[in-house]
């Protein structure tokens, strides 16, 4: 076991179907501790360095627009193996391919963009976490 933190970022689709508070809850009963928590604005700067894993991929400009529709909720979740389990509750990438009960199956779209909209980031690793962690928030923020 290890004590971890990770980066979650509720996307837009998850804040315009107010779905913050129901996702949310699902960390909180899991027993994961809230470090940090703040509404942001993503710059296509952040969005960038973010996304720079699927920069050259077709799809990146549609990705950055979508994660400016509106402000996202960025969150610092700490617990007991954090990153991996996290992982396991969002579900795949593609919402439609994502089974019941997981994160982005029950709330992610099931139409054209399944693999776009599926409501939350999170970070894949630890050594991804720190840094992501540092990106999105300031000193002082993670409590
Ligand atoms: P994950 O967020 O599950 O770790 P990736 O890091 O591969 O997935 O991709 C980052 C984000 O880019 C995804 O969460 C999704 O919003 C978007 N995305 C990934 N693949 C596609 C695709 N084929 N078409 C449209 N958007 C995509």
């Amino acid at each position: 076991m290890s004590l971890e933190t990770t980066l979650i970022l509720f996307k837009p689709d998850a804040v315009s179907k107010n779905l913050v508070g129901t996702v949310l809850a699902r960390f909180e009963k899991e027993g994961f501790t809230i470090r940090g928590l703040k509404v942001m604005k993503l710059s296509d700067e952040l969005l960038a360095e973010h996304y720079a894993h699927i920069a050259d991929k077709p799809f990146f400009p549609e990705v950055r627009s979508f994660m400016q529709e509106s402000p996202v909720v960025a969150m610092a979740l700490e617990g007991e193996n954090v990153i991996a389990r996290v992982r396991d509750l969002l579900g795949p990438t593609d919402s439609a391919a994502a089974e019941a009960g997981t994160i982005r199956g029950d709330f992610g779209d099931k139409g054209g963009d399944a693999k776009m909209r599926n409501v939350c980031h999170a970070s894949d690793g630890v050594e991804t976490a720190q840094v992501e962690l540092k990106r999105f928030f300031n000193e002082g923020e993670i409590i």
